[in-house]
Order: structure tokens, then sequence, then C-alpha cells
């Protein structure tokens, strides 16, 4: 029987979907160490993490959805930590866009722009160039079979699947033509009308509250999820970097559409 965890580490001959957005480039083992690191060692939750988070617009799209596939699929599929870092994010957001509007139309590209790289790509980068004396860069044997459930993607297809209905229509109409808020590439690509950013912060508000009421849905006492809720987690991940990402997921392979570097 062929090792599923043969997709981690790189095989030549991958078993399944791999853990990554892209079949071609599935996630390093340095990868999904320093992602592990930011979910089960609480590093996310660090006041300097947050801070650089903030400036970088969260991670990248590759290791942003790494990120959330890592919780869903590790975490019983309640996404607590990736739903309060992207509600973090989308409230800046909805606060930059406000401070934008009354200003000259370059206002967003300033305001949504990244002023820092990802963190996750900042290490693979550093491990790439002889850093292996870091610990992280090791994984155990025992480790590796925590990771075990990942290259399925089971859960995270899941989510993605079970919420299309909701998140598609609301999609950024660059990416997807869908009806949602442009998404931050394609805000920071051209040039915004005053209509655009009406409609950019209006949806970007709603997204907010809903993220927000996930959110409080996974806590004591909190309110039912609805689906529009469940849905704003991939809608607030894909705002942050593009639709690419979450296309190829569901898919399983590399989508075709929709920007995909980290901007
Ligand atoms: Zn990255
Ligand atoms: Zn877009």
């Amino acid at each position: 029987m062929t090792d599923p965890l043969a997709s981690i580490t790189r095989s030549p001959q991958p078993a399944g979907p791999p853990v990554g957005l892209d079949q071609r480039h599935p996630l390093e083992v340095s990868e999904l160490r320093q992602l592990w690191s930011m979910l089960d060692g609480g590093a996310i939750m660090v006041v300097e993490v947050r801070h650089r988070l903030w400036r970088s617009w969260g991670l990248c799209p590759r290791h942003g959805w790494g990120f959330l596939a890592m919780e869903v699929e590790l975490r019983g599929g309640h996404p607590l930590t990736s739903t309060v870092l992207v509600e973090d994010l989308v409230g800046r957001a909805v606060r930059a866009v406000r401070r934008a509007f009354g200003r000259p139309l370059s206002g967003p590209r300033r305001l949504l722009g990244t002023r820092a790289s990802c963190l996750t790509c900042d290490f693979v980068d550093l491990v790439r160039r002889g850093g292996e004396g870091n610990p992280l860069a090791r994984p155990t044997r025992e480790w590796l079979d925590r990771m075990r459930p990942l290259p399925a993607l089971a859960a995270t297809s899941a989510l993605l699947a079970a919420t299309e209905r909701e998140w598609r229509p609301r999609a950024c109409p660059g990416c997807l033509a869908g009806g949602g808020p442009l998404c931050r590439p394609h805000l920071l690509a051209g040039s915004v009308s005053l209509d655009d950013r009406r409609r950019t912060l209006a949806a970007l508000e709603d997204l907010s509250g809903r993220l927000t009421r996930y959110g409080r849905s996974m806590t004591w006492r909190g309110p039912a999820a609805r689906p529009e809720d469940r849905a704003a987690l991939v809608e607030g991940l894909a705002w942050t970097g593009g639709w690419r990402a979450p296309l190829g997921l569901l898919a399983g392979r590399e989508a075709a559409a929709g920007p995909e570097r980290h901007v």
C-alpha cells in the first residue's frame, strides 16, 4: 500500500492529491512545520507575529490556504484560528477602505498593499539557505504521523463544496465574475472607481459581520452558524489573496483564473 505521506515528502509518485494547491508543487515538510508551529504552537497569537501578518495581509495564498487546510483536516473541521485571523484582516480592510474614501484614487493601493513578506515563505527560504539547524526543519516520525490525514484534503474539499452555493455568487468580479467585493489583488491591480469602493466597502462590512458570527459559533453558547457564515471564511481568505487558490483546491488541480502572487 502506498504511504499517504509520500505527497508531503515530495515523492516522485505522490499518492492522491498533494497537500497544496498545485499538484506540481506540493507543500514541503519545512512549509508544513512552520504552519504547524503557528497553529499548534500558538505562534499566530503572538503580538509580533500578528503585527507582521497585518503588514503582509496574512500569509501568501499558497500558505494561507495551506494553513486553513491544516486546521480543517487536523482540528476536527472547526477552523477557529483561521477564522479569527481572517476576521481580523477583513476588519482592518473595512477600516482601510473607509479611510480611502475622500482621498485620491491611489488611496486603496497605499492602504491595502503589503509591507512585509509571507512568514512561511521566509522560513522556507531560511531552511533552503542552510538553516536545517532550526528544530522546526527536522520532522520526527511522530510528527509525520500527525500529518497523515492531510494529503487527502477530504474535510477541506468538503467545506469548499458545501459552501460553494454561498461563496460563488459573492466572489470577486475580476476573478470569478461574481457579485462580491473586488479582491485585494484586484483592488491593487487597477484604478478603482468611487462606485467600486462603495460596493467593496458594503460587501466587506457584510463579510466582516458574518466572519464574527462564524467565529462566535465555535465558542461556548455562541449562535448557530448559518450557511453564509461558514462561507465567509472562504470569502475572507480569498479576498486577501484572490480566488485562484480555492478554485484549485476545490478542483484538486491548479486553476487557470485569477491572480496568485502575494501582492
Ligand atoms: Zn508564503
Ligand atoms: Zn479578484
